[in-house]
Formats: C-alpha cells, sequence, structure tokens
C-alpha cells in the first residue's frame, strides 16, 4: 500500500481542527463533522484540549484516498508547544498549512512555514474562511505572498459574488500566461519554449506545478471554507497530487532505522512509541534498542489495529521498549534535519497545593518530560523548589491541568520570570593550594575566566599537559567547573566565556578525582566574581508590517520596546520594519498593534539569541545551589552534613 505522512499546521484558531473534521467527514472516517464549539471533534481527544477548544497533543489518525493511505498528524497550533511541531515536521511527507482569510498571515504561520521552507517539506497551502464577511482576496495574496514567500501559486480560481459568497473552481484552473511566466524560473525548458512562442499545452503545465510542489520548490495555495465544507474535495484531490508518497525501502533483509515523534501512555499506564519507520520492517516480539516490542499498533481508517509487523514509510505505535525517549532516532537514519524552533524563555517555581506530595509531583513531572523532551525542570539544592523552564504561558496551563486531571495533583505556581543569562565582563584567575587551611581537599587548582564573543557558548580548556595532572584529576576540575556553569554571581546560566585551567597539583598519595571535583568549583567562582558579570536577555529578529500612516506610531513603540532598527522598506502601500527586539519588551504588541492598526499591521518574531541586558535591570535570581562563595556553608555541604 502507497502512503503520505503528512501535518497540518495553523495559527491557533485559524481551521486546522474544522479542516481536519471535514477530512474525515469527506473521507468516511466520521459519520458526522464535529465541532470545536461544541466539543465533539475526532482529533482533540484530550479532555482538556475538548475544553479549551485547542489542539494539545499531535494525534496521528489515517484514512484512504483510493488506494493511498494517508496518515495525518494533528498539530498545535499555539507557539507553547513548538517543540512539538518541531519534532512531528521531522517525520512529514507533506504539510498543509492553513491560514485564516480573516486574520491573514499571523506570527504563528510565519514561524511555520519558516520551518517547513528550511525542512524541505512540501506544502499545500489552504486560505480558510473565505466565507467570512469583507474579505479582499487579492490583497490577502499579495500579502501572503510578500510574508511567506512569492513561491505561493493559487492553483484555482476563486471569484467573490457577494460580501460573503466566493466561487471557487477544481484544481488546475489558472492564468496560464501567468503561471508560465512563474514557472520558467523552474524549467529551462519551458523558458526556451516560452520565448520561441511555441505552443504550451495544459499537460505539460500541470506535470511542472506538480513536480514543483513535490520537490518543495512552489508551494500550491488552495481556497476554502472548512466549516461549510467549501473546497475540501478540492483539498484532498490536491494531497494526492502535489505531496509526495513516502517511498521507503521496507526489505524485511534491512536493519530498521526510525523516529520516536511522539510519546503517550495510555491508561493502562503503558508507554506508546509512535514511530515513523522509515527503512525495514518492526515485528512483534523482536527487540529494538535490545527490549522486546511486545505489540503494535497501526494506523487505519481512525482507529488502532493491532498488528504483527510495521513496514518502513508508516507510522505506529510500538510497546515494549521503556528506554526510547521523545525525539530519539534508531538504526541507520542518513541525514534527517532538525530545526529548532525556540528556548523556553520563562521560568517559573512549580509546588504541590499539599506540600506532602513532593515526591509525586517529582514522579509526575518524570512521565510529562518523557513526552516533551524540551520540558526541563531543576531542584533547587537549598530548599527543594522545583522549577521549570517553559516556553509560554499556556504551557503552564496545560501542566496544570494534566497534573491535576490525570493524576489528581494540584499545583500553583509563582510569577513566570524571563530567562536572562550572564556573562563576564573582564578577566578573573583565581588559585588554591593544598597546603592551604582555607579548604580540605588534597588538590591545588588555578583558574582562569575570560569573556568569549557573543554566542560562543563556553570554551573550556586546559592549559596543565595530562602528564603533570593525570586526566582523571583533570576531568574532576572539569566536571566541577560545569555543574556550577547553570548559577554564576547573579543566579543565571554563565555562557560566552573562556575557562582556562592555569594551575593543577597533586599528591600521589592523597588525592583523589572527587576532590579536584570539590575544590574547582571554589575556584572557579572566586575568578568569576573577580571578572565579574553583566547580564544577558534574550532577544527576538523581528519583522513589523504596518500602513504608511501607522508609521510615527509604531516607531516610537519600537524606541520604547528598545529595538534596533534596520532602514524601513516600502512594499506598496506598506512598511516593513525589522531588526532585533528584546523579549521582555514586547510581550502583548501583537494585540496592541492589531488595536491601533485595525488589523493590518504584522508582528513576526523569531527568537535571536542573547544580548547584553541594560544596566537599568537588575534581575538577580534566587540561587538554587549553595554557592562555593560561601566557602562554611559549601564545605557543610560536600561533607554532607547539610541535606
Ligand atoms: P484551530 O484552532 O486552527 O484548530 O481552529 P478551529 O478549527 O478550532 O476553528 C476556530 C474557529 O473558527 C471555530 O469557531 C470554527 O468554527 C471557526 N471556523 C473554522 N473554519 C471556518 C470557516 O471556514 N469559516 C468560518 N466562518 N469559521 C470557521
Amino acid at each position: 500500500m502507497k502512503i503520505k505522512n503528512i501535518g497540518i499546521y495553523a495559527h491557533v484558531d485559524a481551521g486546522k481542527t474544522t479542516i481536519t473534521e471535514q477530512v474525515l467527514f469527506h473521507t468516511g472516517i466520521v459519520k458526522t463533522v464535529g465541532r470545536v464549539d461544541k466539543g465533539n471533534t475526532h482529533t482533540d481527544s484530550m479532555d482538556l484540549e475538548r475544553q479549551r477548544g485547542i489542539s494539545i497533543q499531535a494525534a496521528p489518525v489515517s484514512f484512504a484516498l483510493g488506494d493511498t493511505k494517508i496518515n495525518l498528524i494533528d498539530t498545535p497550533g499555539h507557539a507553547d508547544f513548538i517543540a512539538e511541531v518541531e519534532r512531528s515536521m521531522q517525520v512529514l511527507d507533506g504539510a498543509i498549512l492553513v491560514i485564516s482569510a480573516l486574520e491573514g498571515v499571523q506570527s504563528h504561520t510565519s514561524l511555520l512555514f519558516e520551518a517547513l521552507r528550511k525542512q524541505h517539506v512540501p506544502t499545500i497551502i489552504f486560505v480558510n474562511k473565505i466565507d467570512r464577511v469583507g474579505i479582499q482576496l487579492e490583497k490577502l495574496l499579495g500579502d501572503i505572498k510578500q510574508l511567506l514567500s512569492p513561491m505561493i501559486i493559487p492553483v484555482q480560481r476563486v471569484e467573490q459574488i457577494g460580501s460573503n459568497e466566493c466561487s471557487i473552481s477544481g484544481l488546475f484552473d489558472y492564468d496560464q500566461a501567468m503561471m508560465i511566466e512563474k514557472l520558467t524560473k523552474y524549467s529551462d525548458e519551458l523558458l526556451e519554449d516560452y520565448l520561441n512562442n511555441q505552443v504550451i499545452c495544459d499537460e505539460r503545465i500541470n506535470k511542472i506545478i506538480v513536480d514543483s510542489a513535490q520537490s518543495a520548490t512552489i508551494y500550491p495555495l488552495l481556497w476554502g471554507s472548512a466549516l461549510r465544507g467549501i473546497g475540501v474535495p478540492s483539498l484532498l484531490e490536491a494531497i494526492l497530487h502535489f505531496l509526495p508518497f513516502a517511498g521507503e525501502d521496507s526489505a524485511e533483509s534491512l536493519e530498521p532505522a526510525g523516529i520516536v515523534f511522539k510519546i503517550k501512555r495510555n491508561s493502562k499506564n503503558e508507554k506508546q512509541n509512535y514511530i515513523r519507520l522509515y527503512r525495514g520492517q518492526l515485528l512483534i516480539r523482536s527487540y529494538l534498542e535490545g527490549q522486546k516490542i511486545t505489540k503494535i499498533e497501526r494506523l487505519l481508517k481512525g482507529r488502532e489495529i493491532l498488528d504483527e509487523r510495521l513496514l518502513a514509510g508508516d507510522i505506529g505505535i510500538v510497546y515494549g521498549v521503556d528506554s526510547l525517549k521523545v525525539g530519539e532516532h534508531f538504526g541507520p537514519l542518513g541525514n534527517v534535519l532538525s530545526v529548532r524552533l525556540g528556548e523556553p524563555m520563562i521560568k517559573v517555581q512549580i509546588s504541590p497545593e499539599d506540600p506532602s506530595r513532593r515526591h509525586d509531583l517529582l514522579d509526575k513531572l518524570v512521565y510529562l518530560a518523557e513526552e516533551d523532551r524540551f520540558l526541563e525542570y531543576e531542584i533547587s539544592e537549598l530548599e527543594g523548589e522545583i522549577y521549570l523552564n517553559i516556553f509560554g504561558e499556556i504551557q503552564m496551563e496545560i501542566i496544570r491541568d494534566r497534573l491535576l486531571g490525570q493524576y489528581d495533583l494540584a499545583v500553583t505556581f509563582s510569577d513566570p520570570m524571563t530567562i536572562y543569562r550572564e556573562t563576564p565582563v573582564g578577566v578573573g584567575e583565581a588559585y588554591l593550594d593544598m597546603s592551604s587551611k582555607e579548604h580540605p581537599f588534597h588538590a591545588s587548582v588555578g583558574i582562569r575566566v575570560q569573556p568569549g564573543s557573543l554566542g560562543s557558548g563556553i570554551n573550556y580548556r586546559s592549559a596543565v599537559s595530562t602528564g603533570s595532572l593525570p586526566r582523571g584529576l583533570q576531568r574532576g576540575i572539569e566536571d566541577g567547573v560545569h555543574r556550577y556553569l547553570s548559577q554564576g554571581l547573579k543566579g543565571w546560566e554563565v555562557t560566552d566565556a573562556t575557562i582556562t585551567v592555569t594551575r593543577g597539583e597533586y599528591d600521589s598519595v592523597m588525592s583523589t578525582g572527587a576532590e579536584f571535583r570539590n575544590l574547582a568549583p571554589i575556584v572557579y567562582m572566586r575568578a568569576l566574581q573577580e571578572a565579574g558579570t553583566e547580564l544577558l536577555w534574550p532577544v527576538y529578529d523581528f519583522s513589523l508590517h504596518i500602513p504608511r500612516t501607522a508609521v510615527g506610531r509604531a516607531i516610537s513603540d519600537l524606541n520604547r520596546m528598545q529595538a534596533v532598527v534596520e532602514m524601513p522598506q516600502t512594499q506598496g502601500d506598506q512598511i516593513i520594519i525589522s531588526g532585533k527586539i528584546p523579549v521582555d519588551t514586547c510581550r502583548n504588541y501583537e494585540l496592541e498593534l492589531r488595536s491601533y492598526t485595525a488589523g493590518q499591521g504584522v508582528f513576526m518574531t523569531q527568537f535571536s539569541g542573547y544580548q547584553p541586558a541594560p544596566k537599568s535591570i537588575d534581575a538577580s535570581r534566587r540561587k538554587s545551589m549553595i554557592s562555593p562563595l560561601d566557602l562554611k556553608l559549601y564545605l557543610l555541604n560536600k561533607r554532607g552534613v547539610l541535606k
């Protein structure tokens, strides 16, 4: 059987769930069309998703188009779940990107398109909600091309026949001259014939469209209204034409290769590994990563069915293999590209309402982290507080609701704070000798800390040869320093620094690796203290599109938000301003912009990196580890007196 694995993406509320529902209805998987507002759709399976009307989990569902099996992966629409979105793209043969005709390109839309483009995923653009009053199709198309890509090409005719009524044609109905002009960019032969005034037949043009779409060089655009079921049959046809088959080798003799793109636990607490297989076969009772596969389910016509084997090209649920983590590969995979779309930029403390359930909470966080590789938590050494690093406040609510709903565990959160970093501003050096009475360790260590260039991370090296200080002891120093990189002078992770071990002496009878590991943090922190640090804060690359009339206001807003702005560009009656802007200062700007431009403005952001924060910002963080600068407490702790 031929298979296509496709994903469906959209900014929240653009209509992804409604489209999925319509597709399942048109292909006979569901008998009635569920409605998001009634909370009875097929893909939003978690209670939480139903209540909120948003999709959180990438829940795959399968349907048939002729003799082709389509595995459709629904993905979350909110930027908080970008990690899950990104992971799902790795396993796709093609994608549908939904844009609401009403709102047009939204910030998340462009982020998604960018990721699809980078990963060369063939993509159909579906412009939904064309039934809404007051839509200007021409302008909309212009905006989409300008904001996303000029290679987005409508493959249908659309005509407005009333304020909220459009008529759309079937596929491959387009303005031939315009289409040829576009396509000559991709086909030299076509260009030549065109210049020689040869007659060019529709079949030939259509084939070029199909080939270019399947190789992700052009992006076909379709129109529709999912709510009214308009344009859905054309969308199905488009999936068959424009998105490629999986087409992998499933010979039984091949070593299997695949990716775990999702992990869930079912009601029996069994771990379900959702695997896209790229090569070979997985058989029940065979071994994967040294563990026996106890059960295999394949997706078929809207259900999961038990099977003996999973073939390359397909997606299935594999049981019994507990060591695999989300996002992990197995087998010889070649070059599967991964694009990271963001980083958690918010830190928040989480506590159980009932303090006696702290251990329980830690256990459950392990489960949640199993499903979401990018959910990071950290436990304070001092008072045992638990912190989460997250993408946004919706993610926080989801975690709260899941802990309550699935595990009956009520939690509270502290106020979220932005995750800053710190970096040395000068050079600092320190040395502690084993003969000193200051510390009890049989070890001497010297360390120098100096600034590195922005974005360079940590450059750690030793100027001491392994001849004069054995490798095992050197490793002790490295481990000790690395452990404390997460907490600089102001409590934030230290980055963009060069750390050099300048000296190291040992006693061949008394010294151990552990002693070097315990001494090194004291020396490192003293060097860092001498160097001094400054705060770095996260910044976005931004692009602001506004009508000319709003430029004055926009520039003063950008000033207030401390943006660094490049030369504004003019495009038609729009002005485009791009540059870098601190994450902290532009919260909620999208909403503000919408209101003062009456929905005309677009503000798009993408995580760019860390930059020095203004001196006026004093964001110290409560330390979660005992600071080696507090020598007495540190040494007491190392002796195991304090917990
Ligand atoms: P999702 O967040 O992308 O999954 O979007 P939903 O499918 O949940 O739709 C968001 C809202 O838009 C719901 O209230 C839908 O009923 C509505 N909606 C979806 N498609 C259309 C459409 O084609 N026309 C109109 N007018 N409303 C739509």
